[in-house]
């Protein structure tokens, strides 16, 4: 069961709530967000009546939840939830693009992509400082000042940065260095000492499928954040193994309703890690806005050629901003919006 305490809520309350579940031998579960505290408790739950805990003062509501999953259940927050990245709001109507290289090389490199992504309509950058590599002799990123780089990249746009965090040891660095949204990258969906790291900071999680994850195991990796009291996650569907080899990962499209029917968090798509070749990225990526995701997760390099990492799957700044414009249209069609740049000019000047 879990008891949904109201914003602004006591310790008094919260205190009192506790008592009353473990008066019934029931353990607790405290998390408390930002927004709210929600107190989960955990054992026989038969035994105890929600209604129980309603007239209870600091206490909004009280429900039994069926799923495994609990505090990402829609179950409980039918609204979906929207995520706040210094001002870019996920999970709204308006859908957010997050674009730029697969890994982060050079100063030039950089800025050449950050102006590429933002004057395209992308409202946040992308850029891995920490490669997870499948050869240890390939190259395995910048590093730290890999991070400043994006951060210096991305800061005269106005872009918030989005990075990987491969290494519990590096969460410190990445708050310090202001990194806005932090990935959890596919091979990493289920280091559970991680996730549970990151339950404990205030900074917005992208949370990438597993290579192989069933939806369940998504869900209850997201808890784990969710159960240490950060509620800010983001899924992202990036493509899972199959039995096919004609691409890198098969997108997994369905995943999209399914989770948003789930979890009220938002779910965004990562079309260039599923297809793995550029050419395929403007196809799933209409497939993914028609599908319903808040958003997607785009590689553009300025010369893809050229790329240290993942060069088959990144886009040219032109292609990029003509797939914007397409996705613009497509996301009028299934009520959303993505208001690139030249729409915003025009409607300015109207
Ligand atoms: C990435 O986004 O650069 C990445 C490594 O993705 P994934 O974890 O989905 O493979
Ligand atoms: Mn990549």
């Amino acid at each position: 069961m879990i008891i949904v305490m109201e914003p602004g809520a006591s310790e008094e309350a919260i205190a009192r709530v506790e008592a009353k579940i473990r008066e019934n031998g029931l353990d607790v579960h405290i998390s408390r967000g930002t927004e709210r505290t929600l107190i989960g408790a955990v054992g026989d739950e038969r035994k105890l009546e929600p209604e129980a805990f309603e007239t209870l003062p600091g206490v909004e509501r009280s429900l039994h939840i069926l799923k495994p999953y609990k505090l990402v259940a829609r179950e409980w927050h039918h609204a979906s939830t929207v995520i706040d990245v210094g001002g870019v709001i996920v999970g709204g109507r308006e859908l957010q693009v997050i674009a730029g290289p697969c890994s982060v090389e050079t100063e030039p490199q950089m800025r050449e992509s950050a102006a590429a992504v933002a004057s395209a309509g992308a409202r946040m950058m992308r850029g891995g400082a920490f490669k997870p590599r499948t050869s240890p002799y390939a190259f395995q990123g910048k590093g730290v000042e890999g991070l400043d780089m994006l951060k210096k990249a991305a800061a005269p746009h106005g872009l918030p940065i989005v990075t990987e965090l491969m290494d519990v040891r590096m969460l410190d660095t990445f708050l310090d260095r202001g990194v806005d949204v932090i990935q959890i990258g596919a091979r990493n969906m289920q280091n559970f000492d991680l996730l549970k790291e990151l339950g404990r900071v205030n900074v917005p999680v992208i949370l990438k499928r597993g290579l192989s994850a069933t939806i369940n195991e998504w869900l209850m990796a997201a808890e784990y954040i969710a159960a240490g009291g950060n509620h800010k996650i983001i899924f992202c569907e990036r493509g899972v193994r199959t039995f096919e080899t004609a691409y890198r990962n098969v997108l997994d499209v369905t995943a999209v309703p399914v989770l948003k029917r789930e979890t009220h968090l938002p779910v965004i798509v990562d079309p260039s890690h599923a297809g793995g070749k550029a050419w395929m990225v403007p196809a799933l990526s209409c497939a993914a806005v028609a599908a319903g995701a808040d958003g997607l997760l785009i590689e553009v390099h300025p010369s893809p050629v050229d790329a240290w990492c993942d060069a088959d799957q990144a886009l040219s700044p032109s292609e990029f901003t003509m797939l914007m414009q397409t996705l613009s249209q497509i996301s009028m069609a299934v009520g959303r919006t993505l208001p690139i740049p030249d729409m915003m000019r025009q409607a300015k000047s109207a």
